[in-house]
């Protein structure tokens, strides 16, 4: 039998991956504050606890998967976060890398180890154990829990804590101003006259190729769903910490300020439970 895990977090991404580990032998006692939540991990064999004390009692790994640096660090400095030293904190959420930083620093004093192990791939990724991990810690930390994490998906050591997290923010800008520029060159050819399929089709094939037109696309927008259950607000707090780090070391970015900009306007045009895949219904309205 694995050894126990506590998993803080179990919203779209949090529940599959926990019910994957409870599916691996492990003994996953997790929390939420959703009882929604908590009962769907209880369906899936894992064990609800009451509270935040009861899921990480005993625990030798702690998952955090929480929608940011703020609830991260308020789960850690609870009251109720009561871990014995040498239990391994693993901060899979996509949290800030310089708080992750400072966090790894004060939890160290108190013989606790943070690593930080962000994710790429989304809700089916998660689901089916195929998410892109980009990890941040001492090599031998990060050891221990690559067992655990290869259950969730392929893990790619980014550099000291805060490494991947760094690097899970950048990507996601990445991956926003490509969802925005597709967006607005299909919108401009269907004006056109051009069948958004057929775009799709010669873009995949062509140097327009991404992560936008190979899926998001397809799959979330011209079927009109839009539930790839990564939410918009999400995703501009990521571009926001990859903008953040940017303008921290002084690098060069006015697109990526630029489409931040225009993302945080759609945040405010949008309900707030918005998938981020809804910019397209943004950027239709804005110009219509
Ligand atoms: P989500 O909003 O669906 O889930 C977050 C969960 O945390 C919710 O169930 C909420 O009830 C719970 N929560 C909030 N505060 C809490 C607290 N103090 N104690 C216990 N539980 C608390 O978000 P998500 O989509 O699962 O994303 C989680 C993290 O993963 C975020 O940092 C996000 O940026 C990142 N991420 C999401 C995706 C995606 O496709 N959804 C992909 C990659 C990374």
């Amino acid at each position: 039998m694995a050894e126990p895990v506590a998993f803080i977090g179990l919203g779209n991404m949090g529940a599959p991956m926990s019910a994957r580990l409870v599916r691996a032998g492990y003994r996953v006692r997790g929390f939420d504050l959703s009882p929604d939540a908590r009962q769907a991990l209880a369906d899936a064999g894992g064990t609800a606890a009451r509270d935040l004390a009861d899921a990480v009692r005993g625990a030798s790994v702690v998952v955090l998967m929480l929608p940011n640096s703020a609830v991260v660090a308020a789960t850690v400095h609870d009251g109720q976060f009561v871990v014995e030293p040498g239990t391994i904190v693993v901060d899979m959420s996509s949290s800030e890398p310089l708080r992750t930083r400072a966090l790894a620093a004060e939890l160290a004093d108190r013989g606790v180890t943070l690593v930080d192990a962000p994710v790429s791939g989304g809700v089916s990724r998660a689901r089916s154990g195929e998410l892109t991990i980009m990890t941040g810690g001492e090599p031998a930390d990060l050891a221990r829990v690559e067992p655990l994490l290869a259950h969730l998906g392929t893990t790619t050591r980014a550099g000291a804590v805060g490494s991947g997290h760094a690097v899970k923010a950048l990507n996601n800008l990445v991956s926003a101003t490509h969802l925005l520029v597709t967006s607005e060159a299909i919108l401009a050819g269907e004006r056109f006259g051009l069948d958004p399929r057929t775009m799709l089709s010669i873009f995949n094939s062509s140097s327009g190729r991404s992560g936008s037109t190979e899926n998001k696309w397809p799959n979330f927008i011209l079927p009109g769903t839009y539930d790839s259950g990564f939410g918009l607000r999400l995703m501009l707090k990521d571009m926001r910490i990859a903008t953040g780090l940017a303008d921290q070391v002084g690098a060069p970015d006015p697109l990526g300020h630029a489409a931040t900009e225009l993302w945080a306007r759609a945040a405010e045009a949008l309900e707030d439970a918005a998938d981020h895949t809804e910019i397209v219904t943004w950027l239709r309205k804005d110009r219509s």
